[in-house]
């Protein structure tokens, strides 16, 4: 008989599941919002570059790049665009770079150094100090994140998932060897319980009687800037080697991030005009754009396990329980192969990825 799945949680994490799982399963997918998309999700940069996230997360990102290449049917083509990373250093830190360089060259990462002649082609606008050296990381690229959800979701609904919006989870009961899962907008029966609720999946561990896995929610700022000169749309997405911001051009404005990471609680997250302030700062300092105005802002919550690795796996205590989470900073370029990874784990299948880094029982072990 095919097991009765239920995945609280429709973002990119639960959906990316609910389409890996096909019809192998009578899966449910259970969303507390209207929009699916609502939370984290729709809330990205929207960028693949292989060297985010670190060593941790880079076997998912590389197993997720032919899918992202060549979309299965029923999938948007194409997913990506390309969009190059360049990394940089502060004034007086060209020790970063270095320091940078030798990880890309551990990590096997595709880069060529730049020095203050090819910078300055490759980006003629940015400030004095910030021009001496860099690294350019050439697979780089922009995903239509839009478009890669509702390639998920469309084709679990295709393969037999019932999605259930306007669903929030408030109790878990254990039914025979199963769940009865009390949602607002009635009740689920299922033989396991996925645990996709990014900021929330601590919270919905405890309803199930699993011990949290000390998972922060950590606020990220986005803002979009009206800039002059309009910014050349084949800029790269730029980051700071130290970690202090990261911007690339979009529809003629400048999405900018001061890679903020405040500890935060599940929720709506909205950004603080501090945090809009030092973005809008810290861009002007790396460049010579003169910003005319904040068009847009937003937060949301990348959420982390305390070694910084994905959690995907069967809880060590609690059985029928499966974590799907601490997707951090890279649930989107990560997607296709998070999906297929914990769709096998699920159906005890052979897994391309080794499943190991990302068990849950690791964190169980930490926090005893
Ligand atoms: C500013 C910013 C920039 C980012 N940029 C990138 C990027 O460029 N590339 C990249 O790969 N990643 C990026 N990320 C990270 C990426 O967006 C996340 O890793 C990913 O969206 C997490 O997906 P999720 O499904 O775990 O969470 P979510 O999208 O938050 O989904 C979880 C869902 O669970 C639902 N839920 C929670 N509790 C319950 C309950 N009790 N009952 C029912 N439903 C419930 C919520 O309503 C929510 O819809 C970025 C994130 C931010 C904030």
């Amino acid at each position: 008989m095919r097991p009765r799945i239920a995945i609280v949680g429709a973002g990119m994490g639960g959906a990316s599941l609910a389409w890996a799982l096909g019809d192998t399963a009578d899966v449910t997918l259970i969303e507390a919002e209207a929009h699916p998309g609502y939370h984290t999700t729709g809330r990205s940069a929207a960028f693949w570059v292989p060297s985010y996230g670190g060593p941790a997360v880079l076997p998912l990102t590389a197993a997720s790049r032919d899918f992202f290449m060549d979309p299965p049917p029923g999938f948007a083509r194409p997913l990506l665009t390309p969009r190059a990373g360049l990394h940089l250093a502060a004034p007086g830190d060209d020790a970063a770079i270095g320091a940078l360089a030798a990880d890309f060259d551990r990590d096997g990462i595709d880069y060529a150094r730049l020095d203050a002649g090819a910078l300055a082609e490759r980006f003629p606008m940015l400030a004095e100090g910030w021009s001496r050296a860099g690294l350019l990381e050439g697979d780089c690229w922009d995903i239509d994140v839009a478009a890669l959800h509702a390639g998920f979701l469309g084709g679990a609904r295709r393969a037999g998932t019932a999605l259930l919006t306007d669903a929030r989870v408030t109790a878990l009961h254990r039914e025979g060897a199963g769940w009865r899962i009390v949602t607002t907008a009635g009740e689920v029966a299922a033989d396991i319980v996925v645990d996709a609720a990014g900021a929330w999946a601590d919270g919905l561990a405890e309803l199930a009687g699993a011990q949290p896995l000390s998972l922060t929610p950590l606020r990220r700022t986005m803002v979009v800037l009206d800039v002059d000169p309009v910014p050349d749309p084949t800029l790269p997405v730029t980051f700071d080697a130290a970690g202090t911001f990261y911007f690339k051009p979009d529809a003629g404005r400048m999405w900018v991030s001061p890679h903020d990471e405040i500890p935060d609680v599940p929720r709506d997250a909205a950004p603080e005009e501090m945090d809009i302030a030092v973005a809008v700062d810290r861009f002007q300092s790396a460049t010579r754009y003169r910003v005319r105005r904040v068009e847009r802002h937003w937060a949301g919550l990348r959420t982390f396990a305390p070694d910084r690795a994905p959690v995907i796996g069967f809880d060590a205590a609690v059985p029928g329980f499966f974590w799907c989470a601490g997707q951090g900073g890279i649930g989107i370029q990560t997607a296709p192969a998070w999906g297929r990874l914990a769709a096998d784990l699920l159906l005890v299948r052979e897994t391309q990825v080794d499943a190991a880094p990302y068990d849950p029982a690791r964190l169980a072990k930490m926090n005893k």
